[in-house]
């Protein structure tokens, strides 16, 4: 083990070179070029390990990375996560890959290239090392920011997943030590009022307002809200109406929902339906549509246990205290779960603020999360 971890110590420069490279390149949405050379970036040192890699292109839309080696042994591990950023062409020349502090800056840095420099660089110091007693998945999406709109990704992160004996996701950890046995469900239902135009002045009567029944609504779904069960509704962009002097014949919210069970999310959406079904004002109705389940839930299994318990040994042998959490946020280790693997979120670099322009890694975590996540994978 002390070898190994040597190893790994004498990886960082490398690691950071790696990282600054994927993180030069623009690859959100409107960059399928970007998330393509990404891709590149990742199987070309995958297949100096010996794997056999594939990419899966979707004209138009994006990349996805599959790569597996075969270990002499049975056990199976399986490692996530995604290529793309949310952030568009232009960014990176804007606020390129820089190190201030023992900071490292720059659009994907923590969510989540860093991720998969810490992904790679374990696996890489495992195989140096001598280890291959286990056969290797890796699936990487290239759309997993906007829920993959375009791809069957989801369905690939479920087919692969089977039957493996641990998922690990390399997403984004907390500045903290957590990693995340559980996180929502993630579904943007749209309610859509229909009424009946008039004008506002003549002939008031004879409407029927799409915007008072939604706002009705609105009211009646923000009600639904179920912290202690984790489920939630937030009403977050409504339209309606043209003019001001005519009674408006349609109005429309749409929901970001959440949820840590199908369960739960199978009975918020009957709920929305039911909202949708009833009328205050006459000669309105309503359809829900929009029903797409942008992420399943990553329900905490007992697996999902196990596994973080696997982890949280390997951490103590670090010094370093691994606490389990359960995230507001949703990932791909939804399809994973649901697949019936034992998976762990959130494996990544410590940083914080994703998603913004402050984004950041502590450059001294992907040492000591390689460490952990190389550890991890050989305890399974
Ligand atoms: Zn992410």
């Amino acid at each position: 083990m002390e070898k190994l971890l040597q190893a790994i110590e004498t990886k960082h420069e490398k690691m950071v070179q790696f990282l600054e490279k994927m993180v030069n390149i623009d690859s959100g949405i409107d960059s399928p070029e970007g998330v393509a050379k990404v891709a590149r970036i990742i199987g070309d040192k995958l297949a100096e390990m010996d794997f056999a890699v594939e990419y899966l292109d979707y004209p138009g839309a994006c990349t996805h990375l599959l790569a597996k080696k075969q270990g002499t042994g049975n056990k199976e591990v399986m490692i996530i996560g995604h290529m793309d950023t949310l952030f568009p062409i232009g960014t990176v020349a804007k606020r390129p890959f820089t190190i201030k502090d023992g900071k490292a800056y720059g659009p994907g840095v923590l969510d989540m290239k860093g991720g998969i420099t810490i992904a790679l660089f374990a696996l890489e110091a495992l195989y140096e090392s001598g280890w291959n007693d286990k056969n290797v998945t890796v699936l990487f999406a290239g759309d997993e920011e906007p829920a993959h709109p375009k791809t069957n990704a989801p369905e690939l992160f479920e087919q692969h997943a089977k039957g493996k004996d641990a998922v690990f996701n390399m997403e984004t950890a907390s500045a903290g030590q957590a990693v995340l046995v559980g996180r929502k469900g993630n579904i943007h239902p749209e309610l859509i009022v229909k009424g009946i135009a008039a004008h506002a002045g003549a002939d008031l009567d004879k409407g029927a307002s799409a915007i008072v029944e939604l706002a009705h609504k609105i009211i009646a779904v923000n009600k639904l809200t179920d912290k202690d069960r984790g489920l939630t509704f937030n009403c977050g962009v409504i339209t309606g109406g043209t003019v001001a002097n005519a009674v408006a014949d349609s109005a429309s919210v749409v929901i970001d929902m959440r949820y840590l069970t199908a369960a739960d999310g199978a009975e918020g959406l009957e709920s929305l339906r039911k909202i949708a079904a009833e009328s205050v004002i006459p000669g309105t109705s309503c359809e829900v549509s929009n029903l797409r389940e942008r992420f399943t839930p990553m329900e905490v299994t007992e697996g999902n246990l196990k596994l973080y318990e696997i982890v949280r040994q390997q951490g103590e042998k670090l010094g370093l205290a691994v606490e389990k959490k359960v995230g507001g946020g949703a990932s791909d280790a939804g399809w994973t779960v649901r697949a019936g693997a034992p998976s762990l979120c959130a494996m990544g670099a410590r940083g914080s603020f994703n998603h913004s322009d402050r984004e950041f890694i502590e450059l001294d975590s992907l040492v000591e999360r390689t460490k952990l996540l190389a550890l991890s994978i050989d305890a399974v």
